[in-house]
């Protein structure tokens, strides 16, 4: 049984504590590793290499820190199926969801491979009188990101690319459920000419966070996972000084409107409900049905949701286990809970057959219909294969619905009716919004991120907001020494 360590100053280590894990492939149930819980003294010495590495890294010119950045997109899109097969082998997704991840994950290694254009300053000639004024971005120092689960791949990728090339030198904290793609992707950074210590890889819990949230010498910290978890880093790492964007959790509502192509619609809530079996903070929790287009949108959906092959990833399946066998015990508790609360259980997955070992985490497609807002399948992110459908009278209720709840992460809407999605855009409080899209993700350039309960703090995700994250900005005001400037002058300087 391989056991899984952390990476720090450029190679392996194994940690000076004793306590471990176990890594279980979710698809036979077998545990095929033991990771080891980072010590605080573990991430002090992670913290440090960080540290250590900064001052020459931040000073690397531009091109260089490109170079290597362009060399980990080569080596990473050359080697990406192999990433994949990892993350099925730990997190469960089938492998064309896991390759999908490694892709996206890509495409923001490629965004910030343009960092010289990114960080470019402004110029002011003469703002007063022989007076010049610039402004520069600059680098921030050691910075943290602890990632969820579900993403151990791209999520990461959301951050570290923007702040490797920005300058910064980084310590991840991994989600302890599927280690292995951090140590694989900061074996590939070692191998595309990064310098020791610029990143760093910690295994861990709590400790591991803690220490991270609190150690001075990191100067920022990016958190995706649940909302207590993001609430908590977000109130502890910014009490004690740092720089801090905290994603938290989702419950994404797709609305569909009576003139909606119902096909198309039915195919979008189930691959947006059930794809990465429901663990995605993306994911469509909520299918809205607005007026009568109910009792044909839940025949639609259940049709195509009977087709799923369910079984393990590695073989050719459409939707893989859940994570843990805790977490899959749990998602089917809230379906024998949506049931007693009055829901109407249209299709059951539990107890379902698959092409897979018995030990599996299983739980097939899950739809539960006339759901109401009370209901803790509704109220709770479930994270899982389960579809509920709320029933509402008109466009203005299901705008309420979404308004009123907590979280604001994802939000669709179906319709053929542009004004309808116009007002939507413009009215839903969501970070994220998809017009006949389900998975609304933006691309690199733009930024991810959702509102309230889904994200603390001010910065999303890359884009031009992860660049503004990763450095601080500097105004200069300089004047070159010239005799006319003499002279003794009290008053607050003004332009002249
Ligand atoms: P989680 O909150 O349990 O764990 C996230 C990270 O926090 C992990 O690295 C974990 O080790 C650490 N952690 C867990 N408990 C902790 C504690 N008590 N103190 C300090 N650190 C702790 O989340 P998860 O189950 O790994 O991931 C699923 C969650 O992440 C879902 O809620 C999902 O919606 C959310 N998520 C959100 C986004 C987004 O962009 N908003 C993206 C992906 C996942």
């Amino acid at each position: 049984m391989q056991t899984i360590a952390h990476w720090i100053d450029g190679k392996a280590f194994t940690g000076t504590g004793s306590a471990t894990l176990p890594v279980t492939n979710p698809a036979t149930g077998v545990v095929t590793g033991q990771v080891h819980l980072a010590t605080a003294a573990d991430v002090q010495a992670a913290i440090a290499s960080a540290a250590a590495a900064f001052p020459e890294w931040r000073d690397t010119s531009l091109a260089r820190r490109t170079q290597i950045l362009f060399r980990f997109r080569e080596l990473l899109n050359a080697r990406k199926e192999e990433l994949a097969a990892l993350i099925t082998a730990e997190h469960g997704k089938v492998a064309s969801d896991a390759l999908g991840e490694v892709t996206r994950g890509l495409e923001v290694v490629e965004f910030a491979c343009g960092i010289p254009h990114l960080v470019k300053g402004s110029f002011t000639e003469n703002a007063s009188s022989k007076v010049d004024v610039f402004n520069i971005r600059q680098p921030l120092g050691p910075v943290a990101i602890i990632s969820p689960f579900n993403f151990p791949a791209m999520v990461p990728m959301w951050f570290f690319p923007l702040a490797i090339a920005a300058g910064n030198t980084v310590v991840l904290k991994p989600s302890e459920k599927d280690p292995s793609s951090s140590l694989w992707m900061a074996e590939l950074w070692h191998e595309a000419g990064l310098p020791a210590g610029v990143f760093n890889v910690v295994q861990g819990d709590k400790v591991a966070v803690d220490e991270l949230l609190e150690n001075p010498s990191i100067k920022a910290v990016s958190f995706v996972g649940s909302t207590p978890i993001a609430r908590y880093v977000y109130e502890r790492g910014t009490a004690a000084g740092k720089r801090v964007q905290a994603l938290g959790g989702a419950k994404n509502h797709m609305v569909v409107l009576p003139d909606a192509d119902l096909d198309l619609a039915a195919d979008a809530a189930v691959n947006a409900g059930f794809g990465s079996a429901g663990e995605r903070c993306m994911a469509i929790s909520v299918v809205v049905a607005v007026g009568t287009v109910g009792d044909e949108l839940v025949d639609k959906i259940k049709q195509r949701a009977l087709t799923i092959k369910t079984g393990d990833g590695a073989r050719g399946t459409d939707m893989g286990p859940l994570v843990t066998r805790a977490h899959r015990d749990k998602v089917a508790a809230y379906v024998a809970a949506g049931e007693t609360e009055g829901a109407k259980l249209v299709l059951d997955g539990r107890g379902i057959e698959v092409d897979g070992a018995a030990d599996g985490f299983w739980l097939g497609p899950t739809i539960l219909d006339h759901v109401g807002t009370g209901m803790s399948v509704y109220t709770d992110e479930i994270f899982g294969p389960v579809l509920s459908v709320v029933r509402v009278d008109s466009y203005d209720d299901a705008l309420a619905m979404i308004n009123g709840n907590p979280y604001g992460n994802g939000t669709a809407i179906f319709t053929n009716d542009g004004g309808a999605a116009r007002r939507f855009h413009n009215e839903v409080e969501v970070g994220m919004v998809g017009i006949n899209v389900p998975i609304p993700v933006p691309m690199a350039y733009y930024s991810f991120g959702g509102w309230k309960n889904s994200l603390f703090g001010d910065s999303h995700a890359h884009g031009t907001e992860g660049v503004h994250f990763f450095t601080r900005a500097k105004a200069v005001t300089s004047r070159w020494l010239d005799p006319s400037h003499g002279g003794l002058e009290l008053g607050f300087p003004q332009n002249k």
